[in-house]
């Protein structure tokens, strides 16, 4: 339904109707796109409204896609030192993306952004239990017993981790090395790289190779692709 374009983005918070008004007839204000000035102008939902260049709250089309990330990225949207971000990845995706949790800068594979605040809230929170599967290069050979420890759940920063599944997929006995598959659906701060090294085997190199139902198999490293829509609609 077509609505006025100072109701819906008082709305959307930007400012009260009034203020709203002032900012459209000062020309801050773009439908997608255009320049509007005119007070009485109807936006339909979907119309891409931005103030200054910056699309207002729940304007945007709603999009998601899959990296699969390389090594020597930072998982957020700008970085101080100046560091290749998931953002700078995504080059051609022109609406507001963020990503959906976050994966070390050496750590490569499955991620998931999306300009969907209200999907990416769920999705973190801890409640909404979707595996994250990982495969971990590690030093050493766990044991059975370090094995079930990492199923059991370790104490790492003071706290039990949950149920996980873990295994072993090889072993390099000439480089001693081993090749780990750990499926978690916590998301705690380095919590791979924690649980590994507290049953003594730190990991050398990190793959996340998938999120819920999302795998990278077919991506290269550093592509991406948009989600299919009953991709979608599972992770809902
Ligand atoms: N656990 C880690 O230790 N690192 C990651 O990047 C993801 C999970």
């Amino acid at each position: 339904m077509a609505e006025r374009l100072q109701k819906v983005m008082a709305q959307a918070g930007v400012a009260s109707r009034r203020a709203s008004e002032k900012l459209i007839a000062e020309g801050h204000v773009t439908v997608n796109g255009k320049i509007v000035t005119e007070l009485g102008t109807r936006v339909e939902p979907g119309n891409k409204i931005e103030v200054d260049g910056s699309p207002i709250e729940g304007s945007e089309k709603l999009v998601y896609y899959l990296l699969n990330k390389p090594r020597g990225v930072v998982t957020t949207a700008s970085d101080e030192k100046g560091r290749t971000t998931v953002i700078d990845v995504l080059d051609e995706v022109k609406e507001r993306v963020y990503p959906v949790g976050r994966l070390d800068y050496d750590t490569t594979g499955a991620l998931l952004l999306t300009n969907d605040g209200e999907l990416a809230n769920q999705l973190m929170h801890p409640r909404y239990k979707i595996d994250k599967v990982y495969v971990a290069k590690v030093k050493g050979v766990p044991t059975n017993d370090e094995l079930k420890a990492l199923r059991l759940g370790v104490v790492v920063d003071g706290k039990k981790t949950a149920e996980a599944r873990a295994d072993i997929l090889r072993t390099d006995r000439k480089k001693g090395t081993s090749t780990i598959q750990l499926t978690i659906h916590e998301g705690r701060y380095h919590q791979v790289k924690e649980m590994l090294k507290t049953v003594g085997h730190p990991v050398i190199k990190l793959h996340r190779e998938r999120y819920g139902m999302l795998e990278v198999t077919d991506l290269a490293s550093g592509e991406y692709r948009a989600l299919r829509h009953d991709e979608v609609q599972y992770l809902k």
